[in-house]
């Protein structure tokens, strides 16, 4: 910990680097390297990251409330959640994607080939893992009160003052000062807003219609999306013979969907997935959410680096978000760490702007990608639905683009964690 840092304050704080953060720290103005504000996946898996590499951290936000959502752990996540000490609290809770189907339900004229991926064609088990988000959020919390180096204040960041040598963030409990201020605060992101951070944002006539049901027919551990004229309809395997969905639709259906009696919505479920799994019932909570994009103009600057959604947000199509945010996590807590490493400073603006340009790429690519797939089906537009169609087409027929699709939708970084079949030393993928 820098003596600058640790004297920034008038009112004298405890420095954390002096003495180990503990519960003793929980009320008070204290200092620390890092703060992470917002305690949602993205913001927990952050300060677990940092703590490890023992880095003061300290996490200020309220614990997750209810989720009802299950997430896609696509490629690297699971090894990202297995080395911050997560993935054995949630293994147990997750269910292995081995296979994933596009279903073109669109009823046009011009329509694609039903195209099916195999994890096995790049030599995996599995694509990911899906989890409910409810386990999640206890793994990442059971890991959070378990990490040294790491202190949770539960409260909400009220304010934040940045200067040139690092950021206080005023909480109902005193301040936290640190030399680095990530924003993991969600889509809205007052930490994004106080360091000048703008986004580029658009809104779809759309919204995700969520919940959870179980079935007569196995799923076979395979992802089912159908394709429609109001966005994606998709099917995610749970344990045993049940299934997450995400149904995409207009925003005034999603919510008559969700006001529906569960016979009524079970039966129009079923419908819409044209039996492929049989009788259906809705067997968990319901939330409809709003589709929206935004993606930062810059992911860090001002002692601030944007992290999850507070950085990027993208529909829920193709399971992207936040396999997203734990990429963003990876590559932050790899520069800061080199940082402290060498006693630097991990707030600095050449640790912003290597953030800032390891991540532009990934994330903008995903925002685009989604885009067009989301955009090819609302539109009437013939040349659009043409492309998409000769697009999986050609998916469908050609073995090496199918592969090449594959890597790409797992995203940068590493091999999907788990039990790959064998090392893909030579594909360069991933
Ligand atoms: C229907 C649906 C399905 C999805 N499915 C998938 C999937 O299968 N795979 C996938 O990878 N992604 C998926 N996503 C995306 C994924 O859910 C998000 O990317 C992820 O939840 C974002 O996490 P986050 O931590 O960045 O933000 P959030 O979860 O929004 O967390 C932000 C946190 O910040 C806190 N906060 C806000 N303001 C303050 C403040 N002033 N002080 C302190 N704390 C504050 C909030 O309380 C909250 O806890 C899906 C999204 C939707 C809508």
């Amino acid at each position: 910990m820098a003596d600058g840092l640790a004297s920034a304050s008038a009112d004298e704080p405890v420095a954390a680097g002096e003495a180990p953060l503990s519960p003793a720290h929980t009320d008070g103005d204290i200092v620390a390297e890092i703060a992470v504000v917002g305690a949602g996946p993205t913001g927990m898996a952050a300060a677990l990251a940092f703590a490890a590499a023992g880095i003061d951290t300290v996490l200020i936000g309220p614990p997750t409330g209810a989720d009802p959502r299950t997430t896609a752990l696509l490629g690297a996540s699971a090894d990202v959640l297995r080395e911050i000490g997560v993935w054995q609290h949630v293994e147990a809770a997750s269910t292995p994607l081995e296979t994933m189907r596009l279903i073109d339900d669109t009823g046009r004229l011009v329509r694609a080939p039903e195209v099916t991926f195999h994890a096995g064609e790049l030599d995996l088990d599995a694509f990911g893992w899906n989890v409910a988000n409810e386990a999640l959020n206890e793994g990442f919390a059971t890991a959070v009160a378990a990490a040294s180096n790491l202190l949770h204040r539960p409260v909400t960041a009220d304010g934040f003052e940045i200067d040139a040598a690092g950021v206080t963030v005023k909480t109902a409990r005193g301040s936290v000062r640190a030399r680095l201020l990530v924003a993991a605060d969600g889509a809205r992101s007052p930490a994004r807003e106080a360091a000048g951070l703008d986004v580029i944002s658009w809104s779809y006539p759309q919204a995700a219609f969520v919940t959870t049901l179980s079935h007569v027919r196995s799923h076979g551990l395979a992802s089912t999306e159908f394709h429609t004229t109001t966005g994606p309809f998709t099917l995610v395997p749970l344990a045993g013979r049940r299934s997450s969905l995400v149904w995409v639709e207009r925003p005034e259906r999603a919510n008559a969907l969700a006001a529906l009696a569960d016979g009524v919505l079970s039966r129009e479920i079923e419908r819409r997935a044209h039996s492929i799994l049989g009788a259906m019932q809705v067997d968990g909570p319901r939330g409809v959410l709003p589709l929206s994009t935004h993606v930062a103009r810059r992911f860090a600057g001002n002692r601030v680096a944007l992290i999850g959604e507070a950085g990027h947000r993208i529909p829920p199509i193709g399971a992207q978000g936040l396999n997203l945010g734990l990429r963003d996590v990876r590559s932050l807590a790899a520069l800061v760490s080199e940082e402290t490493r060498c006693n630097g400073d991990p707030g600095k603006a050449g640790v912003l702007d290597a953030y800032d340009r390891a991540r532009r790429t990934d994330v903008a690519g995903r925002a685009v990608g989604v885009d067009l797939l989301n955009r090819s089906l609302l539109s009437d537009f013939l040349p659009l639905q043409l492309a998409r169609s000769v697009g999986l087409y050609a998916a469908a027929e050609f073995p090496p683009l199918r592969r090449l699709l594959m890597r790409g939708g797992l995203g940068p970084g590493a091999l999907p964690a788990g039990r790959p079949r064998r090392p893909l030393v030579a594909s360069g993928g991933f």
